[in-house]
């Protein structure tokens, strides 16, 4: 499961209809929308929870980021390891690349399915737009190095999944995000 935001009743209700196992809980980033619900669905399953450790800090800022949004605490999270660059995460016969992208956080990743051409980009590359900055640990210096270090250099067929909003490639990005143009 990637970034299980809230609504785990409704995430552990289709796991349920579909027999499936969680196995591992991967947070992108440590924003409460992408890791609110993770210790609610590692108590439901026993799975593990990832995170890289340098979204450790923010992560102890819950509370904080609850009152932005104007939500209760989900309360702490305990978070059993740390992944970045070089690690892989494997489900079944499937296997991501963990991609350390920092700038919209200190600790922000990406996971890259290498023979889908499939890229979980969180909150770093979205549809015509990029990820913030402005907030705590946030870098629009960094970003723009994860964006055109190791994200740009996927192949233009890749399907890039935001962590919100539509679907986009790397191609239709290069080709035509304002971020990146120019
Ligand atoms: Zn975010």
């Amino acid at each position: 499961m990637i970034d299980p935001g809230d609504d785990i009743e409704d995430v552990l209700a289709i796991v349920r209809q579909h027999g499936l196992t969680v196995k591992q809980i991967v947070i992108t980033h440590a924003h409460i929308d992408h890791v609110g619900g993770a210790m609610k669905l590692k108590r439901a399953t026993g799975a593990p929870i990832l995170l890289n450790q340098n979204d450790y800090a923010l992560l102890k800022m819950l509370d904080i980021q609850a009152t932005w949004i104007g939500m209760p605490s989900p309360g702490k999270v305990d978070v059993d390891n740390s992944i970045g660059n070089g690690d892989s995460v494997t489900i079944g016969n499937l296997t991501a690349d963990v991609l350390h992208t920092p700038g919209h956080t200190e600790g922000s990743i990406c996971l890259y399915f290498a023979p889908q051409k499939k890229l979980i980009a969180g909150d770093t590359l979205f549809a015509g737009s990029i990820g913030r900055t402005d907030l705590p640990g946030g870098s629009y210096e960094k970003i723009m190095a994860s964006l055109h270090g190791p994200v740009l250099a996927l192949p233009d067929e890749t399907i890039v999944v935001p962590g919100h909003g539509p679907l986009t490639t790397i191609g239709e990005e290069r080709a035509s995000n304002p971020f990146l143009v120019g």
